[in-house]
């Protein structure tokens, strides 16, 4: 007899080939076949310099490279160097954490261990969370991972405006039969349209759940993916939001996802942080609590390195600034490439996201699997999302950029 499979129920079927990684692997070959200048590969959210190699910040690898042995290798304590979150703490907020909140925060290894957390400790089992239709793909593998559902909802209306209708009327649908609801947002440079929620967005979101937490029995769970911010624009201009997170009633609780990955281009590293904001200390407290012991039963403890690498920056303010400044001009250099592709998406009539800021630029398309086996003979790879062409623009040479749209224009008219 030949078994079909040796998995337990719950896990049988999972696991395709990721998009995102096989289509980096095809742009790969291409490179090693034709010579990376000849090869445009948008597909994995890093930021290449206009060589096409690899980018990292000199002062946060000098800093790593000194830290002693014990530092890199020792465990660090499950929740995380003390140090390390409160240096964590500093970068998410800056001087804005809201009037009367309390925060506390556990080490994850980068955003994706802090959204893991939430989907398991915070939504209950079998019930449904909110995420927009056009999301980063692990919030759906992590939901299936640890048997929660998750429902989508309309992000740009017709006209391509941010919309806010379709949230609250699924988020009321749910609260019928739910006790709960959770919802992610992604925000500023949203990964993949580049969208940047406003102040008056976020506003008007939270007096929304306000209302819904009226009603006592309701919980309300916010999480704010903050992975791009760095990429954004100013520091301060774009925390001002938070003050929609004053005066929270007991039952809604913000949760942060903090990453270290984009920030301190660390991606593999793997470290971040997830925070909370409540306005009641026991939730802080218990939020603390539970988290650390998922870490424990999931990970263990995170990369001590990269903790201490994080502390280390922030006591000192002028290594800080020195790192924001070298930062600050790869900000540029990916403006610049937004740019140039923006313009030339208008003048040739390429129908594109609304695009702030960021890492990527996403094309609405039908045939999106086809269209990107067209751009790859092309010698142009990127990675096909459900519906849409998502571009890494942060991993395309300024020089390849010019041009660019009008060639994806002639393989979506020729399609
Ligand atoms: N959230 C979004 C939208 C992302 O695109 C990413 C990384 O690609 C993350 C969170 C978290 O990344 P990491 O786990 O490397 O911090």
């Amino acid at each position: 007899m030949a078994v079909k499979t040796m998995t337990a129920s719950h896990a049988t079927g999972k696991g395709k080939p990721d998009a995102s990684f096989s289509s980096a692997g095809k742009g790969k070959v291409a490179i090693a076949k034709y010579g990376k200048e000849n090869v445009v590969d948008a597909t994995l959210g890093v930021l290449k310099d206009d060589n096409g190699d690899f980018l990292t910040l000199k002062g946060v690898e000098k800093i790593y490279r000194n830290l002693p042995g014990n530092e890199l290798m020792d465990y660090a304590p499950i929740e995380g160097l003390r140090e390390f979150l409160d240096a964590a703490t500093e970068c998410i907020f800056q001087g804005h954490q809201p009037k009367n909140t309390y925060t506390s925060a556990v080490a994850t290894p980068g955003g994706t261990g802090g959204i893991h957390h939430m989907i398991f400790n915070y939504v209950e089992k079998g019930e449904t969370f909110l995420i927009p239709e056009w999301h980063w793909g692990p919030y759906r593998e992590i939901a299936t991972e640890v048997e929660k559902k998750w429902e989508l909802y309309q992000m740009f209306d017709e006209k391509g405006n941010f919309t806010l209708k379709d949230l609250k009327e699924r988020a009321k649908r749910l609260l019928e039969t739910q006790d709960s609801i959770m919802t992610i947002f992604n925000t500023p440079a949203h990964n993949p349209s580049g969208y940047t929620m406003t102040d008056e967005d976020w506003q008007e979101i939270m007096d929304f759940y306000k209302e819904c937490a009226k009603d006592e029995s309701k919980k309300i769970i916010v999480i704010w993916d903050m992975a791009y911010i760095d990429y954004a624009g100013d520091p301060d201009e774009l925390r001002t939001f938070m003050k929609a997170f004053e005066d929270m009633p007991e039952n809604i609780l913000v949760a942060i996802a903090y990453s270290m990955s984009k920030s301190y281009l660390i991606y593999g590293m793997r470290s971040g942080a997830l925070a909370c904001l409540t306005s009641a200390k026991h939730v802080a407290d218990e939020f603390e609590q539970v988290n650390t012991y998922s870490n424990r039963a999931t990970w263990s403890n995170g990369s001590r390195g990269a903790q201490r690498l994080l502390a280390e920056i922030v006591k000192d303010p002028a290594l800080k600034k020195q790192i924001d400044e070298e930062r600050l001009q790869y900000k540029e250099m990916l403006e610049k490439r937004a740019a140039i592709f923006v313009k030339e998406a208008g003048e040739v009539g390429l129908n594109i996201l609304p695009y702030k800021s960021g890492f990527f630029i996403t094309l609405p398309a039908k045939d999106s699997a086809g269209l990107a086996e067209k751009l790859a003979e092309d010698n142009i790879f990127v990675i096909p999302l459900a519906k849409a062409i998502r571009f890494a623009i942060s991993a395309v040479p300024t020089f390849q950029v010019p041009g660019l749209a009008k060639r994806v224009k002639d393989v979506f008219a020729g399609h």
